[in-house]
């Protein structure tokens, strides 16, 4: 079977939703393939254990290789990670955007050129602060906070905070791309194929010609397509583009770099009631020590403290029964090592390589002792130990041993900020793409989300991929 398209966009993430929205109300034809399903943004709770198994690749379970192995997440339906995520948004700052453009001489990328795009993300995706005040466990991060005399801030979300009664929204307000980008394409004539997975592109000299595909059918089977594209856009993301564009013969500088921040989370224990998951995710953070390092607060809804209680087995039925009085904490820093991104033959998974460096292990260690500072001086009892088998920490000096000397390998370390993974710039020696996507050797393929990223954005992503993304999208308009 073939079909046909102007455009192809693989991926329907905030990078491939984006694209295909302004490439279809600019009159262009354009196709969306998602490997993953169509749910409704409201078909399972935010943050429950149903929105993993719907919406998350693997129920959640990928991890890297290396001297600690990381757990990483992705999003896997249409909307990609933008469905599932905290939605917390952020512009980088000035001076990490320009040493991005020196790192791999990025064409027209200084602050008059990018701000019109993330003024139009934040006005099209709906960026808001919380209009109520914000929940116990953000107002417990910013005692600590004040205590220590550091800086907190609340961080505006993708998030729409209208409706009926006090707090309308916190649970249900996300603004992904399923409710508004992606009906934004549709309604101008785009066409959407869910569960439909690229498995490589088709080649003529510099043209891509279109791509081969494993769809999902009504009656439960999967049936292979060719779809005949005029001009290709891979927005399936940090991991899997750069796999999709090397399984295709594209290797120079494809998957050779990924970055992302490293976290580790604890659980805090407190004297008193400070977690009501009512409020959703609490939106403080403390911005003291940034951009190399952020301290902030999770949903702590019981499935989620079990996961991170870490060494505290024994005991954790009854931790769980008093779960009120116990909330979950990160600390995310921007991480050094460069990862190399493989398909592992004859299954459908990657091999992803990435070092956790002792630079990186430093920061955490610095992260860790800031932030168990900030939780003692707001009335923590005792803090998680993320190290295999260490026991709950309860005093400064079992914080600064623990600070002090991280092991490799035996820590719960996750993250769910990936990108850089196909560079761009002009710069050809270090970058898989040029300054507005289009990959090096090739006429009319690009790339469009996190993996262009030349490095960390040192901030949470999701508002740096759109912009980008917006910004690409119309140079290739014209
Ligand atoms: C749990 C979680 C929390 C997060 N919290 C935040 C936050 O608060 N703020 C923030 O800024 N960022 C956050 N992020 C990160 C943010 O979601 C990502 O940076 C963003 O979604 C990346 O967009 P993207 O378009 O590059 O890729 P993705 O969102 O990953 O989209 C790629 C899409 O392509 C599809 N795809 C992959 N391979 C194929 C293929 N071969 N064929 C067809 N389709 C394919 C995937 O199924 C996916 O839907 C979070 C991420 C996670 C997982």
């Amino acid at each position: 079977m073939t079909e046909r398209a102007d455009l192809l966009v693989i991926g329907s993430g905030p990078g491939g939703a984006m694209t295909a929205c302004l490439a279809a109300e600019a009159g262009r034809d354009v196709l969306i393939v998602e490997e993953g399903a169509f749910w409704p943004i409201d078909s399972a709770p935010s943050f429950s254990l149903a929105e993993m198994d719907q919406k998350y690749r693997n129920g959640g379970l990928n991890v890297t290789f290396g001297g600690t192995s990381i757990t990483y997440l992705e999003g896997r339906c249409v909307g990609g990670g933008s469905e599932i995520n905290a939605a917390l948004y952020h512009r980088p700052l000035a001076s990490t955007l320009a040493e991005w453009r020196e790192q791999t001489d990025i064409e027209d990328f200084g602050p008059d050129s990018l701000t019109p795009h993330f003024e139009a993300v934040e006005r099209d995706c709906e960026v808001n602060l919380l209009p109520y005040g914000n929940g116990p466990a953000s107002a417990l991060l910013q005692r600590g906070a004040g205590e220590m005399g550091w800086s907190t801030r609340e961080i505006a979300r993708f998030w729409s905070y209208e409706g009926e009664g006090p707090r309308a929204g916190l649970l249900t307000g996300r603004r992904s791309m399923s409710v508004t980008l992606i009906p934004r394409a549709l309604a101008a004539g785009a066409r959407l194929s869910p569960q439909t997975r690229v498995i490589r592109l088709l080649r003529n000299g510099r043209r891509i010609t279109g791509a081969v595909v494993e769809r999902g059918t009504a009656e439960g089977h999967r049936e292979r397509v060719t779809i005949e594209a005029r001009d290709v856009f891979v927005c399936a993301g940090a991991v899997q583009t750069p796999r999709l564009l090397r399984r295709s013969g594209f290797t120079h500088n494809v998957g050779n770099s990924l970055q992302l921040h490293p976290m580790i989370r604890i659980t805090a224990r407190f004297r008193e009631d400070m977690n009501d998951t009512s409020w959703g995710v609490p939106t403080e953070q403390v911005d003291q020590f940034k951009p190399g390092l952020t301290l902030g607060c999770s949903y702590s809804s019981v499935p989620h403290l079990a996961l991170w209680m870490g060494a505290e087995l024994g005991n954790k039925r009854a931790q769980l029964r008093d779960w009120k009085r116990t909330g979950i904490f990160y600390v995310a820093v921007v991480g050094t090592g460069l990862g190399k991104i493989r398909d592992i033959p004859l299954v459908n998974e990657p091999l992803v390589r990435l070092p956790l460096t002792a630079a990186d292990l430093a920061r955490l260690g610095e992260g860790l002792l800031r932030l168990g500072q900030l939780l003692f001086a707001a009335g923590a009892e005792a803090l998680s130990n993320p190290v295999e088998g260490g026991q709950p920490i309860r005093t400064a000096a079992e914080l600064e041993a623990l600070a002090r000397a991280l092991p490799q390998g035996k820590m719960a370390v996750s993250t769910i900020h990936l990108f850089s993974s196909v560079p761009m710039g002009q710069n050809e020696a270090v970058t898989a793409a040029d300054s507005h996507g289009r990959v090096h050797g090739t006429d009319n393929l690009f790339v469009n989300d996190a993996s262009l990223f030349p490095a960390s954005p040192a901030v949470n992503p999701q508002g740096t991929v759109l912009a980008v993304a917006r910004r690409n999208v119309l140079h290739w308009l014209g």
